[in-house]
């Protein structure tokens, strides 16, 4: 049967005749039976990957890419006067991720599932995501984020496992989300809610009763942590997913007639981060249930069992007292004790290595380093830190477990979705082997000199900027010129990402147009993520922008030449609209702390060259790219570090010896400012800048300007930046999540 003749009988009506909403329910429809017919991926050992956060963006054009016929749905929906792009625009993305750990999982699932290897999801159904972000009054209002609407992307099953908190036993209930692979793979990403969940309790914003777990469980992604009884609901909500996914595991193991004390032979579990660390006390326990002793279940859940650490940042390495567990998960503390309690005899009571501190609260990555047979970074750099300062006593005892892995992006979103006109066109150069090898990208390098391929694929950039200019417009309200330069910082809100240093170099550039120092060509600043909403200072800095873009772009001496748009709620959506547009890739973190990023990787494979720090994964793009190809500012991670060590960073010299940067900082509470903003933000955020700047934003910014002026300048060598542009595209294949994804079977899983 033909796709056309499909799609009628599905609307029961002529396509012409039908509205957005009908084609989206049609055309979900006939994606849903159309993966269907494709069997699950089977194999004798498989992957759970375990993660409190799957950002998987919109499924429907992804899901037509995979299936092979988005060329064929697009022309047929054309030929009808309706179009693709409007049908995939109804499609509300699902919110079940936060930021770069959340959309590398479901990068992942995309490469497993393409790779034909057998592996599977494991994660929560927030009803209401993360939050919504708006903005009034220049500020960030968080609102739920209603994204299960019908008919959606997930399918309800029957399955169900008890999960029992303290005297409460509560039934989950399991819905499915399939995960096709690009020509061939089938898997699923299952996703576990509660029946009992009541949204009629979220009021005012994203508030709602904390204590009440029946209701409340899986409302929101990362509750408010700020008291006990939000952080104790945390751990509600992790135990909750990890003890669904372990019964789910042993129940499939079990019907497959697998026998459990060689589980290892037949699981591989990735915790992702420390949320799902709890899955291995669990596990143990449910093993002793099976009757297996407490030693012999360790060793399996050890041999099945590997952890990612995602971070440096002390505040995301969770410790959970005792007492919250003892309340939450009764069950599980003798469990933690004896694991404890082995680490306490074989180490010699080393209170960097005991999994529950003097103060009684349980290291949740301890577990895993201990307990588990692998520990990965996730960009060299990143690992090189773990192993040589922060988890260098785990080092020390356990060396053959660490080992790198360096992020990827899936290319079928990032490029063949989100930029279509450019792959089409490496196509015609390359042709497309590229698509599911990435590595063949290289052979773009062949054209170096070739003026027409790289004219056109400039053309396609601005191409994209048009694109890109219109959905602004349309979302924001801002016009934007697309032969300005698209110089764009999209990634969630956080002192250590430093928006407030690009902000500071916005305030340096506005300060010399008023002086009648004028860019060679107008620039368009694009900012754009979300700041978690107990985060004071980071929301300050969205404050601080929203207030720029209210000066600068209303100032008719300065919006001809800058512009400024701070775009509200950034998503994966946005992402594939925004990065095909970009000139400049803003990656200028605090070297050191960015384990690796991954949104560098989306503009590098889009033609966007970096601006950024040698931090996490901009450091292999470097190397990959060579020194002619990117920008580099700022301070090394080993200085960084060395400051750190020393307290030998003072903010107040910095602002007190250079003008500009006093300039520049002082503008944040001068008039132009304060007659737009809010008096305290503001100054809490210039009194933070001058007294504590805990991730060195004056250490770094004069080089940054210095930097990103001579980046300005060298887009007017238009032969130059075109060269570079290709050179990026060329070299980005390494960064193919199917590469990141082999590398995880070979070293980790063992899958086949
Ligand atoms: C890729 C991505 C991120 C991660 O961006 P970083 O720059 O690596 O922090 C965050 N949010 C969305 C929507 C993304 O697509």
């Amino acid at each position: 049967m033909n796709l056309e003749k499909e799609l009628t009988e599905l609307l029961g009506k002529p396509i012409e005749k039908a509205d957005r909403k009908e084609l989206y329910a049609a055309v979900l429809k006939l994606v849903k039976a159309k993966i269907a017919e494709r069997p699950l991926t089977q194999g004798n050992k498989k992957l759970y990957y375990i993660s409190a956060e799957f950002l998987t963006g919109k499924q429907l054009g992804k899901n037509l890419i995979n299936l092979g016929i988005y060329s064929e749905m697009d022309e047929l929906l054309a030929k009808h006067g309706q179009s693709l792009s409007d049908v995939e625009a109804s499609e509300p993305e699902p919110s079940l991720g936060n930021g770069g750990l959340g959309r590398l999982a479901a990068c992942f699932l995309d490469s497993i599932a393409t790779l034909d290897m057998p592996g599977d999801g494991v994660g929560l159904r927030y009803h209401f995501g993360l939050f919504k972000q708006e903005f009034k009054d220049h500020k960030q209002f968080e609102v739920p984020d209603e994204w299960l609407s019908e008919p959606g992307v997930l399918e309800k099953t029957d399955v169900s496992f008890p999960v029992r908190f303290g005297d409460l036993i509560v039934h989950s209930r399991m819905y499915n989300l399939d995960v096709i692979g690009y020509n061939g793979g089938h898997n699923q990403l299952h996703l576990f809610d509660l029946d009992t969940v009541d949204e009629s309790i979220v009021k005012d914003g994203i508030d709602f009763d904390k204590k009440d777990v029946e209701k409340n469980l899986t409302l929101f992604l990362y509750p408010d942590d700020s008291d006990d009884d939000g952080r104790k609901l945390r751990v509600y909500q992790q135990y909750f997913m990890v003890s669904n996914a372990a019964q789910y595991i042993i129940k499939e193991q079990k019907d497959l007639g697998h026998d459990l004390h060689h589980m290892g032979d037949y699981v591989a579990i990735q915790i992702n981060d420390t949320h799902p660390s709890m899955v291995i006390p669990e596990l143990i326990r449910l093993l002793i249930h099976e009757g297996i002793i407490f030693s012999e279940a360790a060793g399996i859940v050890s041999d099945v069992c590997a952890y990612t650490n995602h971070t440096i940042l002390a505040e995301a390495l969770e410790k959970w007292p005792s007492s919250y567990l003892n309340e939450v998960v009764p069950q599980l503390m003798p469990i933690i004790g004896g694991l404890d309690w082995g680490v306490v005899c074989a180490y010699n009571n080393n209170n960097d290595l005991n999994i529950i501190d003097k103060d009684g609260r349980v290291h949740m990555a301890k577990i895993d380093m201990h307990y588990g047979h692998s520990i990965n970074g996730v960009a060299a750099l990143h690992t090189e830190i773990l192993k040589n300062q922060e988890l260098r006593p785990f080092y020390n005892i356990y060396p053959e477990k660490f080992n790198n892995k360096t992020n990827g992006i899936t290319f079928r979103r990032f490029i063949m979705h989100s930029n279509p006109q450019l792959a089409d066109y490496i196509d015609t150069l390359i042709g497309s082997s590229w698509r599911t090898n990435a590595d063949s990208l290289k052979d773009l390098l062949q054209f170096y000199n070739d003026e027409a391929v790289l004219n056109r694929i400039d053309e396609i950039k601005r191409d994209n900027k048009v694109r890109a200019s219109k959905f602004v417009e349309q979302k924001e309200g801002v016009s934007l010129d697309p032969d300005s330069i698209f110089d764009v910082q999209v990634k969630r809100m956080h002192e250590y990402k430093r928006q407030q240093m690009n902000a500071l170099w916005v305030i340096y550039e506005y300060l010399r147009i008023k002086n009648g120092e004028k860019p060679q060509r107008p620039i368009t600043v694009l900012f754009g993520g979300k700041a978690a909403p107990a985060y004071y200072q980071a929301k300050a800095v969205i404050h601080l922008i929203l207030c720029l873009e209210e000066l600068i772009n209303n100032d008719p001496d300065v919006s001809p030449y800058l512009k400024v748009v701070m775009l509200k709620n950034y998503n994966v959506a946005k992402a594939e609209v925004i990065i095909p547009a970009a000139d400049i890739s803003e990656q200028i973190s605090l070297a050191s702390k960015e384990a690796s990023g991954t949104g560098n990787m989306k503009f590098m494979l889009n033609g966007a060259v970096t601006l950024g720090t040698a931090d996490g994964a901009n450091v292999e793009i470097g190397n990959l790219v060579g020194h002619q190809n990117i920008y580099t500012f700022g301070r090394s991670s080993d200085e960084v570090i060395g400051l750190y060590n020393t307290s030998g960073y003072k903010s107040i010299d910095y602002y007190n010896n250079s003008q500009s940067i006093k300039h520049c900082v002082d503008f944040i509470t001068g008039p132009e400012l304060l007659a737009i903003g809010d008096e305290k933000l503001l100054g809490d955020l210039k009194d933070n800048l001058m007294h504590k700047d805990w991730f060195m934003t004056l250490l770094d910014l004069e080089d940054y300007c210095r930097v990103k002026e001579t980046m300005l300048y060298d887009y007017e060598d238009r032969a130059k930046w075109k060269r570079m542009e290709l050179v990026n595209i060329a070299k980005s294949g390494f960064f193919s999540s199917d590469r990141t994804i082999r590398e995880y079977n070979r070293d980790i899983w063992h899958l086949k």
